[in-house]
């Protein structure tokens, strides 16, 4: 019997599930064990029922999200999040900058009571979450590895190391180095460095490790004479909606 997966989105820009879409020969390893029963982006039909698979795209920012989210959780086997906006609340916890309110009136004027908004949440801070994949977009090959380990019932978790160790392997010079600031000391690594092999810094789409060597960033800072607002501003682009308590918005 082939597995039933369905595709489901929150609050986003609906690009992770256009990575799963154009993923092409990587997905034929699981193709004969998968039948996608519910994919938006790519297809018409629902299935509607329960779910062995459920994996999710977005964060949560309002109570029709929470109890959506909660639906699907208690018909799906297993649930996986894809991207920064399920896995760690992604860009939409910038709203987190600002009291609610305040944003409310300045994205709705005057018609901010009718809209239900609340503070931006990962999915894990409303829902038991089996699997993350990380990334802003998602990083594809983590997905692949991903699905496989859930269709195979097997843990996974992406590497307890920082960016800078892939970084490092792939000899590129360091952002610190040319007057950069950069979120590889204390962002989970698993994108192969993506971002600095092509130029760019990091900003900390993977979220933060579970245990990051805050002394060691703290001393790379001092050293380059970098204000640490310079750092925690960037980190929160991505990672401020973890600030929310769990069932803060219940
Ligand atoms: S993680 Fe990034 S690419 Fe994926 S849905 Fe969110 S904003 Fe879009
Ligand atoms: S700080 Fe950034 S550029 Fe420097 S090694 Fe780490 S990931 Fe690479
Ligand atoms: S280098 Fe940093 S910002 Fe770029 S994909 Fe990796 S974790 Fe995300």
């Amino acid at each position: 019997m082939k597995a039933k997966v369905a595709f489901f989105d929150f609050a986003c820009c609906e690009g992770c599930q256009l990575q799963v879409a154009n993923i092409g020969e990587a997905l034929l390893d699981v193709l004969d064990k998968i039948d996608v029963v519910e994919f938006r982006e790519v297809m018409s039909e629902k299935s509607g029922g329960d779910y062995d698979v459920a994996v999710i795209e977005g964060s949560i920012t309002t109570k029709h999200a929470i109890e959506r989210i909660k639906e699907i959780r208690s018909i799906a086997k297993v649930l996986i999040t894809i991207g920064a906006c399920a896995s760690i609340g992604g860009v939409n916890g910038m709203k987190n900058n600002f009291e609610l309110p305040e944003i409310k009136k300045y994205v709705y004027g005057e018609d901010e009571k009718y809209f239900d908004s609340v503070p931006t949440m990962a999915v894990d801070q409303v829902v038991k979450v089996d699997y993350y994949v990380h990334g802003c977009p998602m990083y594809v090959p983590e997905f692949v590895t991903v699905l496989k380990h859930a269709l195979m019932g097997i843990p996974y978790k992406a590497p307890e190391k920082s960016v800078c160790t892939e970084c490092k392997l792939n000899e590129n010079e360091c952002l610190f180095d040319r007057g950069l600031t950069c979120m590889g000391p204390v962002t989970r690594a698993g994108c192969n460095s993506w971002c600095i092999n092509n130029g760019n810094i990091c900003y900390g789409c993977r979220g933060m490790l579970d245990d990051p060597a805050k002394t060691g960033q703290i001393e790379i800072l001092k050293k380059h004479d970098i204000p640490l607002e310079w750092v925690t501003n960037k980190f929160n682009m991505y990672n401020k909606a973890k600030d929310v308590k769990e069932n803060e918005n219940e």
